[in-house]
């Protein structure tokens, strides 16, 4: 189905690529050869070399970033696969993440997604299938620093859920964290995609984390997502087998009624889940690279993403005002901490002032949140 027939409050449980491109040799790895058979329907087409391909799909395009999230590639990665959180920037208090990047592009189409700028020039979504290689990886790195505690994200350049019905790297991924004893994979999402989560018999190491946002801005600016009730069945029925789960309120969109929205947000969520039983909530404003505004502005002319003054901050990036943003987190991370005191709320890519501002410490002074900050 064309990403751009798919209204807002449908999920993509149905979604199919128009073509499945197989980079040659690709086919010898057992992630590739269930893709294969999992899109049996869906026209493929061999290829040699990926930039070539690359070269060849952008040629005569518009919308290249768009139109790409159609055509699917299988490929493999050459080179390291972990990478630290690229949150670390001048100025900026990094959560000590690491990343790794199984997957290119994302079927969902939210207006504010960096990616529109950092994969302007990507025709495709591309998933690597030498899985092998990075657990190979993950496993050196992991014994070498037995001391540190890795916390692992596969959600930087896609959703780590949305297309886990037919790319399943859930299940390679889910018993190789199981058996460590220093890490845990972080899968950040959009999406309800989480039957490889509930088939899988063993929570452990796993955190499910899910972006939130009042319905009223999903509708607008998250195109091709599930909506707010979607996400959070899928996140109860993850909590309810065991898993550990997570929440982003990011970006928060401070549009006209921002407070309510926000208020009934945090409501639907306390009376969906034991709000006590969720391992963190983390906070982030709206922010964005220079380049990124007129690609939104092309390509989601409805957007109310630039109602309100943005300012560059130490790290280049846009941002609310910071009086603004330190009343959205204070206002917000009220309206949690009325529902639970003891909950762990922390702001995502924000300045070390705001921090202070808006909880009175670093994350270096608070204990409970030390856990998200230690290496
Ligand atoms: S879900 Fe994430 S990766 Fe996908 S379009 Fe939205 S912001 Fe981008």
């Amino acid at each position: 189905m064309p990403i751009n027939t798919i209204g807002s409050s449908q999920t993509l449980a149905e979604y199919q690529p128009d073509i499945l491109f197989l980079e040659e040799g690709v086919s010898e790895y057992p992630l590739a050869q269930e893709v294969i058979s999992r899109l049996s329907g869906v026209p493929q087409q061999e290829f040699q070399d990926i930039s070539t391909l690359t070269e060849q799909m952008k040629s005569s395009q518009y919308d290249v970033f768009g139109k790409g999230k159609k055509s699917l590639a299988l490929s493999r990665f050459k080179g390291s696969f972990l990478k630290k959180c690229p949150g670390i920037s001048p100025g900026m208090v990094c959560c000590n993440y690491y990343v790794v990047n199984l997957s290119k592009n994302c079927i969902y189409d939210c207006s504010y997604c960096f990616l529109q700028d950092f994969l302007r020039n990507n025709p495709m979504q591309v998933a690597y299938v030498n899985v092998e290689d990075l657990l190979s990886e993950l496993k050196e790195v992991f014994k070498q620093y037995p001391d540190r505690n890795f916390r692992v994200g596969t959600g930087e350049l896609t959703d780590s859920l949305a297309l886990d019905t037919i790319v399943p790297y859930t299940a390679t991924l889910l018993p190789f964290f199981n058996q460590q004893t220093n890490a845990v994979l972080e899968l950040k999402t959009k999406s309800d995609q989480i039957a490889n989560l509930l088939n899988h018999p063993d929570p452990t190491n796993i955190i499910v984390s899910w972006s939130l946002n009042p319905q009223t801005i999903i509708d607008q600016e998250e195109k091709g997502t599930p909506g707010l009730t979607q996400r959070l069945e899928a996140a109860r029925a993850c909590l309810d087998k065991g898993y550990r789960i997570g929440f982003h309120f990011d970006p928060i969109i401070l549009i006209p009624g921002w407070e309510e929205a926000y208020r009934q947000l945090v409501d639907t969520v306390c009376d969906t889940l034991p709000i006590d039983k969720v391992e963190w909530v983390s906070l982030g404003s709206f922010r964005y690279r220079p380049a990124l505004k007129s690609i939104i502005k092309d390509r989601h002319p409805e957007t109310r993403l630039f109602t309100s003054e943005h300012l560059p901050s130490k790290d280049g990036k846009f941002r609310y005002l910071r009086p603004l943003r330190n009343q959205a987190y204070e206002t917000i991370r009220g309206y949690l901490m009325s529902r639970s005191e003891e909950l762990n709320i922390y702001l995502c890519m924000e300045t070390k002032e705001i921090w202070e501002d808006v909880t009175g410490k670093t994350p270096r002074s608070d204990k409970k949140l030390d856990q998200f900050f230690d290496l």
